[in-house]
This record gives C-alpha cells, structure tokens and sequence, in this order.
C-alpha cells in the first residue's frame, strides 16, 4: 500500500448534490440537466463554441476521427510519446498510425519531425486524413508551428488534451486552437467523473453531429430511423454531476497542482541529476503530474527505492513506435541520430501529484529523492 499515491481523485464535496438531485427527478441516464449544464460550464470555461461530453476520452477521440471521415486504410498522423487512447480510436477504423517524435522544450509533436512526414506523405500522395497532437502531463505543444504545418497541407488538427484541462497556449485553453479538442474525466486526471470524456470545437455544427453519433445515431423521427452506424458514447446524467461539481474546483486544483510542481522544482534546482519539464514560454502548465528527467540513474531504481519508503512514481508514456501492436507503423524521429520520445522514456518518471498532498509529504518526497540522487 502507497502511503504517498501518484496522484488519486479528489472530491469537492459538491458531487453528492447533483448525483442527489439526479436520483431525485429520476434522471439516470446517458441525458437530462446535468449534462446540459456541465456541457455549458466546460463550454464557458474553455471558451469553446460547444461541447458533447462522452463516456471517456477515448470515445471522444473516436467521434472526432468519425467526424473527419477517417476510413479504412486511411492514414492517421499522432505523436508517439502518448498513452494508447490517443491512437486506438484510429485502429477502429481501419486507418494506419504514423508516428511523430517529441521535441525536447515541450515534449510534445516535434515541428521538424511532422514537416518531413508530411512531405513524404504529399509526395506519395498520401496525406493523413487527421493529425492527433497530444498535450502531455498539461504541456502545451508548439501549436502556431504545428498549425501553420497543418494549414499549408490543409489536414485538420485534433487536440489531446486529456491529461490538459485549463493549460494554455498564448491564452488559449488547449483542446480549442484545432478542428477537436479532448478531455479525459478518468480517475487519474486532474478533475474526474470516474469515467468521461468531452468532445469540443469551435464548429457547433459538428458537436450537434457528434452528440447525434454518439446517441445510435438516432435521427429526428416519430419511430427508430437510422441511416449511418452511430455509437453508445455519451455521459451518464448521473456521472455529470460529478463533473459540475469538479469543474467548479478545477481553477484550485490547478493552484495546488502548481504549487507541488514549484515545491520540488525548488528544492532541487541545483541538482543536475533531476531536470523538470519546463513551462515553455507562453504556455501556462496546468501540472497535471509533475514529470522529471534524470541523468546516471535508472528510472527503475528511483521508482523502487521511493516505493520503499511508500512513494509511488511511475515511468513516462513508452513511445508508441516500440509498442509490439504498432511494429509496422512509420515513425518520422525529429533527427537521424535519434530519437526524442525514447531518451523521454528511458530518463524520465512521474512523481506524487495528488492534490490532497500535505507539505509533510512533500518533504518526505523531497528528502527521499534528494538522498538517491545526492
Ligand atoms: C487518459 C488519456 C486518454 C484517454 O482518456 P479516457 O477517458 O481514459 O478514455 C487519452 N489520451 C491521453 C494522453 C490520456 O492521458
């Protein structure tokens, strides 16, 4: 058992209120008041034109690539440093991951890298129908270098922002600068509904679609009249009570999360052995887990001796270029000599994150990790 867990939910103690209320006008299902209105307050709150909030961010994900009439045999552009969610949805489809590296500052899809598979990719005619671009641990990407990439080809840009609720981009809330935004409301992100997900654009056109695909696609008529194949994805009335509730403290979280962040950074910013992910400039990092890079020392053997004393860390995302389910796909690394996303994997680890962390914990955190990497 962790005495100090990576990062666990963290209620408001609001939630209870509109699950009661919920139970109390009968509304459980996948529709009614709850989810009306945490679709209006994530809308409000990200400055998003529209919201459909789904059972997971993976289902959003799918929806987007839907929407973009991702295909069989289509071809589908993400990074690689990511958790399998962001890509799955493509292999429901049929279409095939090209992966793009990471680039240092952010962590997030290299410019570079993406430039050169684009190239390719034009002039074998055979541009990707979507670009998944993935804003890890709150970081935002390069996105005015990515976009601009994205415009000169004219291929639609779909935002992980999963694990990047209320992180920004010259001001702008991540999830809003491509064609799609998404959310995760899993346990282990920064607000939860113990499972959920948002789909967002600035098209409200699209939302409508997305809510009427994610309902069987049902269509307006006095009997059952379908037409396409539609999905069974959206968020439970229940479960958007919770996510009312958590939205409301998402602004606390984020200080809190912010404010661990700064406490390990300070500690050891004299120590060449840790370097912390920066917050690049113009961006503003929501901390979601504060992630290290360290030098001489295995990731394994960090993680086993802060596990002694009852602190849980973990590894960062293993690329999804070395994963055996994607042995065949194309990888476009940001230079010859190697590759980004894999020195992330084999240097870095997540620390305790979890908002609920007193400073005693902090510290203890702190002095274990200073004795390993003395
Ligand atoms: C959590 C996560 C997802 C998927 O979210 P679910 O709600 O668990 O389906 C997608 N991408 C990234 C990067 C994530 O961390």
């Amino acid at each position: 058992m962790n005495q100090i867990p990576l990062a666990v939910p963290h209620m408001s103690g609001n939630e209870q209120k509109y699950i009661q209320q919920a139970f109390d006008t009968n509304w459980i299902a996948p529709l009614g008041p709850n989810v009306d209105q945490f679709e209006a307050n994530l809308a409000t709150y990200t400055g998003a034109k529209d919201v459909a909030v789904t059972n997971s961010g993976t289902s959003a994900i799918h929806l987007a690539l839907t929407l973009l009439n991702v295909q069989n045999g289509d071809t589908v552009f993400c990074s690689t440093f990511t958790f399998i969610a962001s890509i799955n949805p493509a292999l429901y489809l049929g279409a095939k991951p090209v992966f793009i590296d990471s680039e240092m500052d952010t962590w997030g899809m290299s410019p570079i890298a993406l430039a050169k598979a684009l190239k390719d990719a034009a002039a074998k005619n055979k541009l990707p129908k979507a670009i998944i671009v993935v804003h890890l641990y709150g970081q935002s990407c390069k996105m005015d270098e990515i976009m601009a990439l994205a415009n000169r080809y004219s291929i639609p840009v779909i935002e992980d922002a999963a694990e990047s609720l209320g992180s920004t981009y010259k001001g702008r809330q991540l999830g809003t600068i491509g064609t799609f935004g998404i959310y995760s409301f899993n346990g282990n992100k920064i607000i939860t509904t113990s499972g959920g997900g948002a789909l967002v654009s600035n098209d409200a056109k699209q939302i409508e679609k997305a809510r009427y695909l994610a309902s069987q696609a049902k269509e307006a008529a006095p009997y059952y009249s379908h037409s396409e194949v539609g999905f069974n994805y959206r968020l439970s009335n229940v479960l958007a009570g919770i996510g009312i509730a958590q939205l409301d403290v998402l602004d606390e979280r984020i200080a809190k999360k912010r404010a661990i962040f700064d406490a390990y950074e300070t500690t050891f910013k004299n120590n060449a052995a840790l370097t912390f992910l920066s917050e690049w400039q113009e961006t503003f990092n929501n901390r979601w887990l504060t992630t290290v890079l360290l030098e001489d020392i295995l990731p394994e053997k960090i993680i086993e001796k802060l596990a002694e004393k009852g602190i849980e860390s973990r590894r960062l995302w293993k690329p999804m270029h070395t994963q055996e389910l994607f042995q065949d796909a194309t990888y476009y690394s940001e230079n010859k000599e190697g590759s980004n996303a894999d020195i992330l994997f084999q240097k870095g680890i997540c620390l305790p994150s979890g908002t609920q962390m007193t400073h005693t914990q902090i510290a203890l955190v702190c002095q274990v990790l200073g004795q390993i990497c003395k």
